[in-house]
């Protein structure tokens, strides 16, 4: 398949797996956007293999020179190559982009092999690419860019380091084979929302307004501002400048939705920087996705260690569910796994958050072995160019079982009982 590339020139947007914070309303057109892109970077992926003479784990020094434009040199490893002249390349951030107009004997290899950043070197990039002001937090695993407070910062990383050790615990019970993240995942937290929504236009992510936070696919990045002062928790002006203060704010009922939905894309980048999820595939289901992040999403903030919150009850995506339940169409999970559209539609991007939710704490609960075992297949699955409704359902039999309505039945006795 060509790669249409005035498509993604055009409509080219962050690949944000995005949960829009209230659920009002979807964000019309973006996902069909992603999936122009999507699409573009996985007929790539698929259709063209790599030239004989190109290693995957080179680091190559790669110049692009886009008309009208000054050239640009990344040092990357190459993902994919299509037969136009276009690229997949992955840089050692972890940032994945696709290049064209590749100079002409522009790919040259650095004789090195291809290195994933220390968090350190990470750390160092990203305090060159934003103003004076920014600092930088490291953890185990996550690098927190910020021009917040120190407190704030390190809450997060406090958070993102829990959520990540019951995350991994949480699939090696049930047999899944994770691998520890190849790059830091860098987390950036701005101190105003203002700043937050001129990076995301940046970054050519829409519908950021409608949220708190997103993770990008492309750069591998989450991005959100500080809670503490949302909301009228704080009084304008005032600085959240312990730790302390910062649990007691976030404690509070009325930010429970604002730390779900960090935790929620903090699950987005661990799932696909641990092997439980693949970056770009299309058989996988945006509600499967969805409905893992909200899996995890709801932490228990007075359990002082470990997680606590992992296979909750979710209460605000149940109340989602149980809405839409009374009319729900006899073909629903149908319709929810085999393609997406449910989720660009803003009349029913609601119903298909609660839904996606109420089917995959279903499956955790019910059958968290099999749920295991269609995320790995998955994961492991040569990338396709197109999504395919039958082989989406047909994933979904395979560890499910052939007689869908009748799984049906018992998801929803299932969820009536909750
Ligand atoms: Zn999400």
């Amino acid at each position: 398949m060509a790669i249409n590339q005035k498509a993604i020139s055009q409509n080219a947007t962050s690949l944000a797996v995005c949960y829009p914070r209230r659920v009002m309303a979807a964000v019309p057109n973006r996902a069909a956007l992603l999936r122009i892109l999507v699409i573009a970077l996985i007929s790539l992926t698929a259709s063209h293999s790599l030239a004989e003479d190109i290693q995957t784990n080179t680091l190559y020094k790669i110049v692009v020179k886009p008309s009208g434009r000054p050239a640009a040199v990344h040092l990357a490893r190459i993902l994919a190559e299509d037969s136009d002249g276009s690229y997949l390349i992955e840089e050692q951030n972890g940032h994945q982009q696709l290049v064209s107009a590749v100079a002409s004997g522009g790919i040259q290899p650095t004789g090195q092999p291809f290195q994933a950043w220390s968090k350190e070197q990470v750390a160092e990039d990203m305090l060159k690419r934003f103003p004076k002001g920014f600092k930088t937090h490291s953890s185990k695993h996550f690098v927190i860019v910020y021009n917040t407070t120190d407190a704030y910062a390190k809450w997060n990383a406090v958070l993102f380091e829990r959520l990540h050790k019951a995350f991994y615990a949480y699939w090696k019970r049930f047999g899944a084979e994770l691998h520890e993240p190849e790059f830091p995942l860098v987390s950036l937290i701005f101190e105003s929302r203002n700043d937050y929504l001129k990076y995301a236009a940046e970054e050519k992510v829409q519908g950021a307004e409608n949220m708190i936070g997103f993770y990008s696919m492309q750069t591998n990045l989450i991005a959100t501002y500080d809670l503490t002062g949302i909301e009228g928790m704080i009084p304008d002006g005032q600085r959240v400048s312990t730790t302390e203060l910062v649990n007691t704010i976030l404690r509070q009922p009325a930010a429970e939705r604002s730390v779900a939905t960090v935790v929620h894309e903090a699950v987005h980048q661990i799932s696909f920087n641990s092997g439980l999820q693949q970056r770009l595939a299309l058989h996988n289901p945006v509600a499967i996705s969805e409905g893992l992040a909200m899996y995890f999403e709801a932490p228990d903030l007075r359990s002082s260690s470990g997680w606590g919150g992992i296979g909750n009850v979710n209460k605000y995506n149940l109340a989602l569910f149980r809405h839409y339940a009374s009319n729900r169409p006899t073909n629903s999970l149908i319709t929810l796994i085999q393609d997406d559209t449910r989720f660009q539609n803003a009349q029913t991007v609601n119903s298909a958050y609660g839904e996606a939710w109420a089917i995959s704490y279903f499956l955790a609960k019910t059958r968290p072995k099999e749920f295991t075992a269609y995320l790995a297949d998955l994961a492991t699955r040569p990338l396709t160019t197109v999504n395919d409704d039958r082989q989406r359902i047909s994933d979904f039999q395979k560890h499910f079982g052939t007689d869908l309505e009748k799984l049906d039945r018992e998801f929803l006795k299932f969820i009536a009982r909750q």
